[in-house]
């Protein structure tokens, strides 16, 4: 618990960020601090899956990460793990052409874009965000990647905000988080 407390301790709790009443978690300075990246990098890598039985490796053909903090938690991720990275893009970042997932938020709505083409048939997608909070966001992140083609091994996050309920969002899927804040 040591070191999870100090890793804990590297995200910002930010109150009223970006609007009351959000308490939004910064973890800037957990990218910031090396032995701390490298320590939750280490993390990922070596998760167990739900079922008990398997790790990570061996298990997944590619990273798939939300922008934009997914990008930089999963990048060195699938370097770790020696697979390539697929970047699941906010609407109209991407070249055509492109799959796209529309999705509600609390105040209106957004889409993800993956571009069409990356994914290989049935592989193997492990994928990674930063915070867990409603899981509207992961939800269409999962079903852009089935809808293009995937397999969803498992959903992994650093943050788990408990109280949101992100993991009603996500019944049937696997779901790792490494920290949880209620
Ligand atoms: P959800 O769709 O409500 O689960 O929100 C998750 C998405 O919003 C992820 O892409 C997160 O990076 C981002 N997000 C939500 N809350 C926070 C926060 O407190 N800190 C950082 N990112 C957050």
């Amino acid at each position: 618990a040591g070191r999870a407390a100090q890793i804990r301790a590297l995200i910002r709790d930010v109150p009223d960020y970006p609007h009351p009443p959000v308490v939004f978690r910064d973890i800037t300075p957990l990218l910031a601090d090396g032995p701390a990246l490298t320590d939750v990098v280490e993390a990922f890598a070596g998760m167990h899956l739900a079922d008990g039985a398997s790790a990570l490796d061996g298990e997944i053909d590619v990273v798939a990460g939300m922008e934009a903090r997914g990008f930089l938690l999963g990048a060195p991720l699938a370097t770790r793990l020696g697979v390539g990275f697929l970047p699941l893009r906010k609407a109209g970042k991407l070249p055509p052409p492109v799959e796209r997932v529309d999705y509600d938020l609390e105040y209106g709505s957004a889409a993800i874009e993956l571009r069409t083409g990356t994914l290989h048939p049935g592989a193997r997608v492990l994928l990674i965000d930063d915070v867990l909070a409603t899981g509207g966001t992961a939800r269409a992140a999962a079903e852009l990647v089935e809808r293009s083609g995937g397999q969803v091994v498992a959903l992994a996050f650093l943050l788990e905000l408990v109280g949101l309920g992100g993991r009603d969002r996500l019944t049937g899927r696997t779901v790792e988080t490494l920290l949880r804040v209620g």
